[in-house]
């Protein structure tokens, strides 16, 4: 048997994908160059031009780990996912949108048809005279094209396979991801279902958080635009909202160093079921109004809460979580 047939054999994935992940991963460098030289990687699409028929030939568990970003949102993600899960003892769900749908999960705030009308037709720089829409088949030539059916809604990986490790962060940052990798690949394992990311929420380790009063009390809330934050201010004690006691650290404080609060993009801390519903209700508590009146002009000044609570975590909120099962492949 060959050297390369002995190595371990792995597959990169992305779903529904901005590819910010797969950057993350050609970001280890150096170490990228050593995981490549210890494993033989069966399947990259954002880097190496691999075929699926590839991954069909395998035997059922070949694939010593699938690392998957991406969200679920059409039929060819779920089969993909369904496919690689199959061949693989082990599935990492690598980053937001693996982990709790992303972004791309905001889309469930809307009707698949009315995000398919904007696209194609309301949208101002859409030029659709004759308002042609995607199909799932159509025929040129006399041969049949498929299109991945669109879904009614995004889901996060757990919910269409199971996943062993997740990975949180937009993207997930490199040490996290090289420890994670390597911890996977040697064997040295945290329990299975576990997130391979620090445990406390991002103030404890916030470099701001000594500006935070003891007893906090919110007075005022201004979107980061309309102030000025000291680089050394804690965001919320100055009234513009920031996700960090309610969001797993790990991130290192990316967005924190840049003067930008944080958006939420690892996810609830341990034993949380739903960090939006956490950050709003805690929110709530620090919320000290005057008066009646004072309290609607600080709601009202809270601009869109889901897109607050719920920026990389709505399919897997308990407010509108979504079975696949429900998802309607015929339009
Ligand atoms: S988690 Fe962020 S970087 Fe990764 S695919 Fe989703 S949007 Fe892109
Ligand atoms: S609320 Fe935001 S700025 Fe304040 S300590 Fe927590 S992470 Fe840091």
């Amino acid at each position: 048997m060959s050297q390369a047939r002995k190595k371990a054999k792995i597959a990169i994935y992305w779903l529904g994908a901005c590819g910010g992940c797969d950057s993350a991963i050609v970001d280890l460098g150096g170490s990228l160059l050593e995981l490549a030289e210890k494993v033989e990687i069966v399947l990259w699409p954002a880097v190496l031009d691999f075929k699926y028929d590839r991954i069909r030939s395998l035997a059922d568990n070949e694939l010593a780990l699938t690392i998957m970003s991406g969200c679920v949102r059409n039929s060819e993600h779920r089969e993909m996912a369904e496919l690689l899960r199959a061949k693989s003892r082990l599935v990492l769900a690598c980053g937001a949108c693996a982990c709790f749908g992303g972004t791309p999960g905001l889309a469930n705030l809307r009707q698949k048809g009315d995000i398919v009308s904007w696209v194609y037709g309301d949208a101002p720089t859409v030029v659709n005279p004759e308002g042609e829409r995607p199909q799932p088949t159509c025929r040129v030539n006399g041969a049949e094209l498929r299109l991945p059916a669109f879904y009614d809604h995004v889901h996060a990986l757990h919910q269409v396979i199971e996943v062993d490790y997740y990975l949180p962060g937009c993207p997930p940052p490199v040490d996290l991801l090289l420890g994670a990798i390597s911890a996977l690949l040697s064997g040295k394992l945290p329990h299975r279902g576990s997130t391979l990311a620090p445990q406390k929420p991002l103030c404890d380790s916030c470099p701001r958080a000594a500006s935070k009063p003891a007893r906090l009390e919110i007075r005022t809330i201004h979107r980061c635009h309309e102030v000025e934050v000291d680089p050394t201010d804690c965001f919320l004690a100055k009234g513009v909202i920031c996700l960090g006691p309610a969001t797993r650290g790990g991130c290192g404080g990316t967005c924190l160093a840049a003067n930008t609060p944080c958006r939420g993009c690892f996810g609830p801390v341990e034993g949380v079921r739903d960090a939006g519903a956490r950050f709003l209700s805690s929110l709530a508590a620090l919320i000290a109004p005057e008066d009646d009146e004072k309290l609607r002009e600080l709601l009202e000044a809270i601009a869109d809460p889901a897109g607050y609570g719920c920026r990389f975590t709505q399919p897997v909120s308990i407010l509108g979580e979504q079975s696949c099962a429900d998802d309607n492949e015929e339009e």
